[in-house]
């Protein structure tokens, strides 16, 4: 789980839920680059190899917690902890 230290509440990754469809790379770069370019986005999707899940899932230190990720993830692998809420 990552939680980088910035402005919105915490997006917590539940990466044995990941289906690997991109969708959060392609709406981040969206929002940051106005272009989908999945290698600038702020959250990582990789496929691992005999792990107990199948993709890892990392937000690095430019992710403001924007949240934008969480709101379009299909499968529920992102999910913004709202305040005095859990996930
Ligand atoms: S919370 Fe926002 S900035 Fe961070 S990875 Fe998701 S879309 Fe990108
Ligand atoms: S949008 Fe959700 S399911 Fe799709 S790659 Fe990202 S974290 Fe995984």
């Amino acid at each position: 789980m990552t939680e980088p230290a910035k402005q919105g509440p915490p997006i917590r990754v539940h990466a044995e839920r990941c289906a690997g469809c991109l969708i959060c790379e392609l709406r981040c770069s969206l929002r940051f680059e106005k272009a989908f370019n999945p290698g600038r986005a702020r959250i990582r999707v990789r496929r691992l190899v005999g792990a107990e899940s199948e993709y890892s899932v990392e937000l690095d230190e430019g992710c403001d917690r924007c949240g934008i990720c969480a709101r379009h993830c299909p499968y529920g692998a992102l999910v913004q902890v709202k305040e005095g809420g859990g996930a």
